[in-house]
């Protein structure tokens, strides 16, 4: 009896022994496993890994994962490490269905499904003949279901004897299933995140990022100088700022939306279309052989924007732009090809939109030109290359000077002098001009303070400059710094800055208004919305643009607009000045007509701060000496 016991006991504790370890290396597995998950392995890689774990647990059996292809109605394969390779082709594709083998008829089932003979089960009628050749003899399938309760795979295990599972093999597949569940969820998730990643919610169209990633991978299969091209064609809408402003942002999304079908419309399979952002959205076209299918391509893409769209009930007309680039023609890579299909958009734009551009080697050295200056203007504020120039202004009534415009000037050692008009748009683009602006103020001051304390400094200013936060902060520190009167300095802001729909930088000149600084209108004329633009800020000074004023004797409706200007400037008791005034019948015109001052060759060309001091003594003893001769004859009437 007590040996009996002890006999017993001891089959127990064995019985014990192995099932502690089983545990361990069945949670050990299951570490191993979710670690992998958690990495970012691919999926085929983890389900490889614990089939090799579940077969050292199980020597007897051959794992194999399938999983199942929905929209297909089908297995594909994802693991089967140990499985033969002529089984694992067998196994590509096989029916979702009531008696497909044991993997096609769990997945339909929904529940394990349990061959012990392969030989004669009926499941395995249409398959045996691919299996049993190579010693799989039997095979038990497990549903593998996901989070949302649906079959999203199998796990089977083979022997290469009829049997079934014993209990260890049941313990070992359940641990199997979860984690297969698990990462085949993970899998899932991930796929639907790349998904969103690489797809444009508002038009369901590809990404940047996809677009990107397609052109790269067309880029690297295409051959270096002969053979099929890719081009692209870089799209623009013409106005969809006027669209968005007017009619706002929700009928602007849609328009997105709506053209977006459209392109898809005329696309073919092989055209990728994407939204890049914003109104622009590129089409990959390739193969392509012949210039002419391009330019097929692009009339048709123009062609979309040929009938107005209906949205929201409303009825919107707009035209978009296209620039091409091709390669390997143009460039092999991506960033340089993009770049050249916007120079040509741009070129499509500048020659007047709803057209398309190709790019060419002329635009090109164009662009190299421009970037070799981008780049030089970097460095030419710390290399001394800008200064100021001043052009004075004058009273037309006393011919006295009242302040001096101060204007940019770049001499850059090769180029020669670079006008304003070509750096200054170059600097507010690349965003330097902030760093420009405030210098171009601390110099304008600090010269100004050196002056009769009558004369004033007009300083031009960039919208950027205004959308600073500390805008306010950096002139305080430039009058402070000079001590020059805030009473002294005048600043020139044109209709570029967005003054009608931005109450911000309007409560900004307001600040520095209130602070005693004159707020001047640069160019008045030349915008798109003076009078609205007059009515949103109480200007100081309007500036008549030098357009008008070269036009004057030429044209009536010029002096009648003049005219106008000067009437109503009058009326809202703003002082004026005309711009670029050269001959002497303009200026006798002008002050007839009542303008307060003016700025001109006439007077003066812009001269470098040195020169001031001798401009202004010259001036004083020329209207000391004109005083001296217009009183002569009073001073002889009264003798
Ligand atoms: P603006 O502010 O309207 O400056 C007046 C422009 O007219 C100056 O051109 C000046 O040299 C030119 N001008 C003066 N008198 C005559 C004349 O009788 N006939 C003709 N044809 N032109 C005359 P500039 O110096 O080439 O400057 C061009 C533009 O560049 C300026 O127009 C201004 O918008 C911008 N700019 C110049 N300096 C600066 C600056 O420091 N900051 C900013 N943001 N812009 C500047
Ligand atoms: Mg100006
Ligand atoms: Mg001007």
């Amino acid at each position: 009896m007590a040996a009996n016991i002890s006999l017993r006991d001891r089959n127990c504790t064995t019985q014990l022994a192995s099932a502690t370890i089983r545990a361990q290396l069945l949670q050990q597995l299951q570490k191993e496993i979710l670690e992998a998950v958690a990495t970012g392995w691919p999926l085929s890689r983890i389900l490889t890994l614990l089939c090799q774990r579940a077969e050292t647990l199980s020597p007897d059996a051959i794992c194999s994962v399938l999983r199942v292809d929905s929209e297909a109605n089908c297995l594909l394969p994802l693991a089967g490490p140990s499985l033969p390779d002529e089984v694992v082709q067998a196994t590509k594709h096989v029916p979702v269905g009531p008696d497909v083998g044991s993997c096609g008829t769990a997945a339909y089932r929904g529940e394990p499904v349990e061959v012990t003979d392969i030989a004669i089960d009926p499941l395995w009628k249409d398959y045996r003949h691919l299996f049993l050749p190579h010693g799989l003899r039997a095979c038990w399938s497990s549903p593998i279901k996901g989070c949302d309760g649906k079959v999203s795979g199998t796990f089977a295990f083979y022997y290469r004897e009829p049997r079934g599972p014993d209990r260890l093999d049941r313990e070992i597949v359940a641990a199997c299933v979860n984690l297969c569940a698990i990462a085949l969820d993970h899998d899932r998730a991930q796929s639907h995140i790349l998904k969103l990643a690489y797809r444009d919610q508002q038009t369901d169209l590809p990404n940047r990022a996809a677009f990107q990633q397609r052109a790269r991978e067309i880029l690297d299969q295409l051959p270096k100088s002969y053979g099929p091209s890719l081009a692209v064609h870089y799209i623009d809408l013409d106005d969809f700022k006027g669209v968005n402003d007017t009619l706002g942002h929700a009928v602007g999304d849609q328009l997105l939306s709506a053209v977006a079908t459209r392109l898809r419309a005329v696309c073919k399979n092989a055209e990728f279309v994407a939204r890049l952002g914003g109104d622009e959205f590129a089409v990959l076209q390739f193969p392509v052989a012949k210039l002419e299918e391009i330019e097929r391509l692009a009339q048709r893409l123009l062609s979309c924007f040929a009938r107005p769209f209906e949205v929201e009930e409303r009825t919107i007309a707009t035209s978009a732009s296209i620039g091409i680039a091709r390669a390997p023609t143009d460039s092999n890579d991506f960033s340089n090809l993009l770049r050249r299909a916007d120079v040509a958009l741009y070129r499509a734009k500048g020659a007047g939109r709803a057209r398309y551009c190709l790019f060419d080697e002329e635009m090109g050295q164009h662009m190299l030109a421009r970037r070799a200056m981008e780049k030089d203007l970097r460095q030419a504020l710390a290399k001394g290359e800008i200064t100021l120039h001043f052009q004075p202004i004058v009273h037309l009534a006393t011919g006295k000077t009242t302040s001096f415009e101060a204007l940019a000037r770049w001499m850059e050692p090769s180029r020669g002098a670079v006008p304003p008009s070509e750096f200054i748009p170059i600097a507010e683009e690349i965003g330097i001009i902030v760093e420009f602006g405030n210098w171009f103020l601390r110099r304008a001051c600090r010269e100004a303070a050196r002056w009769p304390a009558d004369i004033k400094v007009a300083v031009n200013l960039s919208p950027l400059q205004l959308s600073r936060d500390n805008f306010i902060q950096q002139v305080e520190a430039a009058l402070a710094e000079s001590r020059l009167p805030p009473e002294r300095l005048e600043l020139e802001i044109t209709e570029s800055v967005p003054l009608v729909a931005n109450p911000a930088i309007r409560e900004v000149l307001r600040a520095l208004k209130n602070r005693g600084v004159a707020i001047a209108l640069d160019d008045f004329g030349t915008g798109y919305s003076s009078l609205s633009y007059l009515r949103s800020f109480p200007f100081d000074r309007l500036k008549i643009d030098y357009s008008f004023v070269r036009e004057i004797h030429e044209h009536e409706q010029t002096m009648a607009i003049v005219k106008a200007v000067l009437e109503l400037a009058r009326s809202l008791n703003v002082h004026t000045t005309a711009e670029g005034i050269e001959t002497e019948p303009q200026r006798i015109w002008l002050r007839a007509q009542g303008c307060s001052e003016g700025q001109g060759y006439l007077f003066n060309p812009p001269m470098p701060a040195e020169k001031i001091a001798d401009f202004l003594a010259d001036e004083r003893r020329r209207s000391a000496g004109s005083t001296r001769i217009a009183s002569l004859p009073r001073l002889k009437a009264m003798s």
